[in-house]
């Protein structure tokens, strides 16, 4: 009995090993053949958007800061409202993260930038370029900030102009039209504190900026997003803010900045151990122009949201054990759902309804 045991033990030991070796050698075309699948499901889908039911979409296109983190991408938030797309901020890294969630930069209408640290706008080049060379578009996309603005765009144009001629000699105007290259500023000027602009007003969509407390850094905006009966609201960069909390008042979704104060605090004290001390100033100035997870938290709670996601996550959580630590007290403080957001992250909310369904893309 224990023989038969053996031999069965040993017939499988051997077809699993005869197995492994031909997946090894295989590996080539094995690969090749997911390669040519995963091409096929995204060259097949050029309109990723129509397959989404009517209502307000919210993808995190990066959920971090200025400071690297495998799981996030400098801040982008990617909505998407009826049949239109809008992105919100473009950090580091975002345009290639909007790609791997299978959403097509060709189908950007416009882009809104909340402040001109570089973290908030360092990937917007690369957006434009894959947006022009996607759309073959003959008019650029409008890109919406604060004064400021104009001297932010122009410089991106200025800094692709080469590049911009380069690519329309080799594939041709038609492919590449010039005119669609760059984008249209649309800067606007916001009183602070407690102004706010309506830029979109239409029948079914409404999109507004409000001054936010980033100070001294400013002008510095967030932006409310209402479609037909669903809202989602932007922090943008800021203290616990009165505005935020008036902007939010009973919105479906919260997106709110976060930075943890403690453990910012053991970086800190990591410089200071070492002698490294401008980097030790820099942890505690930084304390000083964001809100902690428990000033979001009472934002929302104040507020009445239904959800709130904490975005441009401070420090990185290479460790996802790091989470209760960076959530600290806010489950106390807020009492409806709490997301500590990574890129991927995705919102849906139907119109006509209450519901906020949670998944995620690639
Ligand atoms: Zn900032
Ligand atoms: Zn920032």
């Amino acid at each position: 009995m224990a023989q038969s045991r053996r031999r069965r033990l040993v017939f499988f030991l051997v077809g699993a090993l005869v197995l492994a070796t031909l997946l090894y050698w295989q590996r080539g075309a094995i690969a090749l053949r997911l390669v040519e699948n995963g091409v096929d499901r995204i060259t097949a889908n050029a309109d990723p958007i129509a397959a989404l039911p009517d209502g307000l979409h919210v993808g995190i296109c990066g959920a971090g800061s200025p400071m690297t983190d495998a799981h996030r991408a400098g801040p982008c938030t990617a909505v998407i409202a009826g049949s239109r797309m809008f992105v919100f901020d473009v950090g580091s890294g975002a345009a290639a993260r909007l790609l791997r969630m299978e959403l097509n930069p060709a189908q950007i209408e416009a882009v809104f930038l909340t402040h001109y640290h570089s973290d908030h706008i360092d990937g917007l080049g690369e957006l434009l370029m894959q947006r022009w060379v996607g759309a073959a578009a003959t008019q650029p996309p409008r890109v919406f900030g604060p004064t400021g603005l104009d001297s932010v765009v122009n410089g991106f144009r200025e800094a692709y102009r080469l590049d911009q001629s380069y690519r329309t000699q080799h594939h041709g105007e038609q492919l590449v039209p010039p005119s669609g290259f760059g984008a249209d500023p649309r800067e606007f000027d916001i009183e602070s504190p407690s102004g706010r602009r309506i830029l979109i007003d239409e029948d079914s969509l409404q999109i507004v900026a409000f001054a936010v407390d980033h100070g001294p850094v400013a002008p510095a905006v967030g932006y409310r997003i209402r479609y037909k009966d669903r809202t989602v609201v932007i922090s943008g960069d800021t203290r616990r803010s009165k505005d935020v909390e008036r902007e939010a008042k009973n919105a479906d979704l919260l997106l709110h900045e976060a930075l943890s104060m403690k453990l910012v605090q053991i970086l800190e004290n990591g410089f200071d151990r070492h002698g490294r001390s401008r980097y030790a100033q820099i942890m505690r100035d930084i304390r000083n122009y964001h809100s902690s997870p428990e000033d979001a938290a009472s934002v929302a709670e104040a507020a009445s949201v239904k959800r709130l996601v904490l975005h441009h996550i401070v420090p990185p959580l290479p460790l996802e054990a790091l989470k209760p630590e960076f959530v600290g007290n806010a489950p106390t403080i807020f009492s409806g759902p709490i997301d500590v957001a990574r890129d991927g992250d995705w919102y849906s909310l139907p119109a006509g309804g209450d519901s906020i369904i949670v998944s995620r893309r690639p």
